[in-house]
């Protein structure tokens, strides 16, 4: 039997949870009691599944000092990330609970006028969600939801680096929830092949090249599949920005949560004369940056989730010009200090998501310049802008090919009630998140009552 074991990253030789994987076989079996819960759910009224939905909202309220706990434990989350995590998670739940009540179709005269015509949303099934390590309660947790609200059963296969997470959210949920509507099925690869074959939907956060898989086995067996992946995420700053509150913007987008976010800052260009205040205001935020033990409240850059994942993020900037640093603690987790380099034309850290704390900053002319290299990147998940007025930047919005841009704000950040998702490589089928997520975990019908 094959086992599935998390570390602390800070302490890597704590183990923070063994369990055994769930196997193909015992993934399909939970595929089929989901299938038979999900029956009951579905034609329960919407009165019983929002009341179900606001019941897990406040069990995860109750528990979420534990969760947020577990979360720094297991895969380094810093104590105020993973506490607005745990709160937005809960939020997330209480969000959804009013969507049973939304309506799921329209009403049309026939164009013959001798009958009605009905359009009507109608859930799949069973949604299976596979998630990554980084967000081990939103992600989860913005998927189930909605897929939840409009009627559907979920099983969730999690990262095998966040399992525990995945265990004690199930556990939570499972006190508010029907029995079978929400299972956990621990495992990797094995695990999630299963459940892209078994469940009648599926909805994917995680790497592009493991999207693509997912995507491809989904779509050859007719399946709905969104896929939500990668990012290189940039920051543009524009002469006329407040430099300093950029660079803070910046710092805390590349560096938070060790830049182990989809949605992290990855490419700083600097438009113009912002260049060389930039370097000095990034300096100095940079070097003030909070990096250590993610138990620590005033930590924002904790350690890798790996040694691999250490490793090669220290690879990635080697032997480049540096423009602004942090400094690592000198502890036994997975730490690196936070950086900004200067990368020539055609390096890997111009064209693939590093997942760490890691950025270019790179020089443009002027805007349009700016724009193209925005867009030459494969991603296309979100970019941030920084200038004093909009004026400047509302003609080339439109332009930029990204699926979210965030004027004035830094590149990660999320607004729960609204859709989120990016385009090109970073994502694929109908957006997360706000009204948008219901019509993933829907399929749409049209009746003709005719006397
Ligand atoms: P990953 O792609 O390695 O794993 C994601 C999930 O897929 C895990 O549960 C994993 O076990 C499972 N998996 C792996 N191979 C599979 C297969 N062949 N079939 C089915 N499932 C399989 O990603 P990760 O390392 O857990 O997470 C980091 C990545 O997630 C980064 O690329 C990051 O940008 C991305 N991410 C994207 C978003 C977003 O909303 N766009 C949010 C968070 C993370």
């Amino acid at each position: 039997m094959t086992t599935v074991v998390s570390h602390n990253p800070a302490d890597p030789h704590e183990t923070v949870v063994t369990t055994a994987a769930a196997g193909a076989a015992a993934t399909a079996r939970a595929v089929d009691r989901a299938r038979a819960a999900q029956a009951v759910w579905a034609s329960g009224g919407a009165a019983a599944r929002s009341t179900a939905l606001g019941r897990a909202a406040a069990a995860i309220e109750d528990a979420a000092g534990d969760l947020a706990a577990l979360s720094v434990r297991e895969v380094g989350k810093p104590l105020a990330e993973a506490r607005a995590e745990a709160a937005r998670t809960a939020a997330i739940w209480r969000y959804y609970a009013q969507f049973p009540y939304e309506p799921t179709g329209s009403v049309h005269e026939s164009a013959d006028g001798a009958g009605l015509l009905l359009t009507r949303r109608r859930p799949h099934g069973v949604a299976g969600l596979i998630t990554p390590w980084n967000f081990p309660l939103a992600v989860p947790s913005w998927k189930a939801a909605p897929a939840l609200a409009a009627g559907n059963a979920v099983v969730l296969k999690p990262a095998p680096q966040a399992t525990a997470c995945a265990l004690l959210l199930a556990e939570t949920l499972q006190r508010a929830l029907p029995d079978g509507l929400f299972t956990v099925v621990p495992g990797g690869i094995e695990e999630g092949t299963a459940l892209v074959g078994t469940a009648d939907a599926v909805s994917f956060t995680g790497s592009t090249a493991v999207g693509a898989t997912v995507v491809g086995a989904a779509t050859a067996r007719g399946i709905p599949v969104q896929a939500e992946t990668g990012g290189l995420n940039a920051a543009i700053v524009l002469p006329d920005a407040d430099i300093g509150r950029a660079a803070t913007h910046i710092a805390t987008a590349l560096a938070g949560y060790a830049g182990q976010k989809c949605t992290a800052t990855g490419r700083v260009i600097a438009v113009g004369t912002a260049l060389e205040p930039l370097r000095a205001a990034l300096a100095e935020e940079l070097g003030k940056l909070p990096v250590g033990d993610p138990a620590d409240p005033a930590t924002v850059c904790g350690p890798l989730i790996s040694r691999a994942a250490r490793d090669r993020v220290r690879g990635a900037a080697a032997g480049l010009p540096v423009v602004a640093a942090g400094t690592a603690p000198d502890a036994a987790g997975w730490y690196t200090a936070p950086v900004v380099v200067e990368a020539p034309d055609g390096h890997p850290l111009l064209r693939e998501e590093v997942f760490g704390p890691v950025a270019a900053l790179l020089p443009a002319r002027d805007l349009e310049e700016a724009v193209r290299i925005n867009n030459s990147v494969p991603y296309g998940l979100v970019t941030s802008v920084h200038t004093a007025g909009l004026d400047a930047v509302l003609h080339v919005l439109d332009r930029l090919d990204t699926g979210m841009i965030r004027v004035n704000a830094p590149s990660a950040g999320v607004d729960f009630h609204l859709p989120f998702g990016g385009a090109k490589a970073s994502g694929h089928g109908p957006r997360e998140q706000g009204r948008a997520a219901l019509e993933f975990y829907t399929a749409g019908r049209t009746y003709t009552l005719a006397p």
